[in-house]
């Protein structure tokens, strides 16, 4: 089986990022609290904490507004 490149940037701790869908509060930046098989996030605008997994993570994640590390 073929290695693919990332195209994604990978996940750090500290990231802020923006999702596809906003959160029903209206933001939709996040910022990255824990990584793994899960990953924590929490939004910027609200303060909720929401848990994916890194394969549902990488599929709302839209762009990384700032890099985090
Ligand atoms: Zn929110």
């Amino acid at each position: 089986m073929p290695v693919p490149s990332s195209p994604v940037p990978d996940i750090l701790i500290g990231d802020v990022v923006r999702t596809r869908k906003p959160h029903p509060c209206g933001g939709d930046e996040w910022t990255v609290l824990r990584t793994g098989a899960d990953i924590r996030i929490r939004c910027n605008t609200c303060g909720r904490l929401v848990m994916l997994s890194r394969e549902d993570f990488l599929r709302c994640r839209k762009a990384v507004v700032k890099r985090g590390g």
